[in-house]
């Protein structure tokens, strides 16, 4: 294989620059050429395309979002945009693709390969940390750091106001986000898609912990359980509380990646020029259990994560 692609898909997460520094290093390394895809499947499809060197990816590994930017594109979920991009494929003489993504992103690689065979690789990429066959996810310790700085800066101000506070973070369909920070940020009551609660139940609880002293509380709300303005409205209703909602959006996608971010993303990346020597096509680059692994993309795409559902009784008990 002498010359491959290399594109961002879908949501931006923190430690993807890391990844395509590794992967264009680790490319050059083996004596192969990269080029760079902007705008992920959009600039695939609108040849918004170019070589990449070892300078390239200088200076990038401490820096958030990423460079070769990244889109969603209804175009490419379309047999003719497929087609369109596939031209660029010849054009630009690609051999392979790396495919640093969420599972969306994985579905049209796949489309891609099935249609034109072209082999491809992907990169979990994504804070949710939805992505089956891998623990982690690029960005998703970021973004779960993220949410525990603004948890310990709310703490201060709750316990200065004995007030509720209701957290609303990210991640989708998935409570992987919700269930960290709340573990790490001893939140007393976590919300989650995966085990709905009833707003009732988390009223009884405040109101016992407020009889026997409580001074604040902290509920961490995934946008994929609930809206945290309406939990706050409840919880004001039921209790006459005085509750204060945080929505922390795209705070906790930004930023500089943490250390174990960027140590994922270099090994995943390395891993994925290596599957694509290989010839381990379709398959994605992942981390089970601290080891670099190769998951099969189909399984991948058509997968479901699960939640370590110990974890979450755990946060329950040690937040009674
Ligand atoms: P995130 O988890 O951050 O949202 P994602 O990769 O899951 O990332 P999506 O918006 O689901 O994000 O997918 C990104 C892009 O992948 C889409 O805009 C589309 O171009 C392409 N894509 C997704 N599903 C398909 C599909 N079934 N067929 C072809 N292309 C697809």
């Amino acid at each position: 294989m002498q010359r491959i692609g290399v594109l961002t898909s879908g949501g931006d997460s923190p430690g993807m620059n890391a990844a395509i520094r590794a992967v264009v290093r680790k490319a050059i390394y083996h004596g192969m050429e990269v080029i760079g895809i902007k705008h992920g499947y959009k600039g695939f499809i609108e040849a918004e395309m170019g070589p990449m060197n070892l300078g390239s990816v200088a200076d990038i590994i401490h820096r958030g979002g990423t460079i070769l930017q990244t889109a969603r594109s209804e175009e490419f979920r379309d047999p003719r945009g497929r087609a369109i991009a596939f031209e660029n494929v010849k054009r630009f003489n690609l051999q392979g693709l790396v495919v640093i993504g969420g599972d969306g992103s994985f579905k049209g690689g796949m489309e891609f390969y099935r249609e034109y065979n072209l082999p491809v690789v992907g990169i979990p990429g994504t804070i949710d940390n939805d992505v089956p066959g891998t623990d982690y996810s690029i960005g998703y310790d970021t973004a779960v750091n993220n949410v525990v700085d603004a948890v310990n800066k709310i703490r201060d101000t709750a316990t200065s106001h004995e007030r509720t506070f209701i957290i609303e973070v990210m991640g989708r369909e998935s409570g992987c986000i919700a269930l960290a920070s709340g573990l790490a940020g001893g939140a007393e009551t976590i919300m989650i898609p995966e085990q709905p609660v009833r707003v009732e139940e988390i009223c009884d609880k405040l109101i016992r912990g407020y009889r026997r002293g409580k001074l604040h509380s902290i509920i961490i709300v995934a946008e994929g359980a609930a809206s945290g303005i309406e939990v706050g409205r409840l919880i004001k209703e039921k209790t006459g509380f005085d509750t204060k909602v945080t929505i922390l959006g795209h705070l906790q996608r930004g930023g500089t990646p943490t250390a174990f971010d960027r140590i994922l993303a270099s090994r995943l990346g390395a891993k994925a020029v290596d599957l694509l020597i290989s010839g381990e096509y379709c398959s994605m680059a992942g981390m089970v259990k601290g080891e670099i692994v190769a998951g099969n993309l189909e399984k991948v795409t058509t997968g479901r994560k699960h939640l370590d559902m110990d974890m979450y009784q755990l946060a329950g008990v040690l937040s009674i």
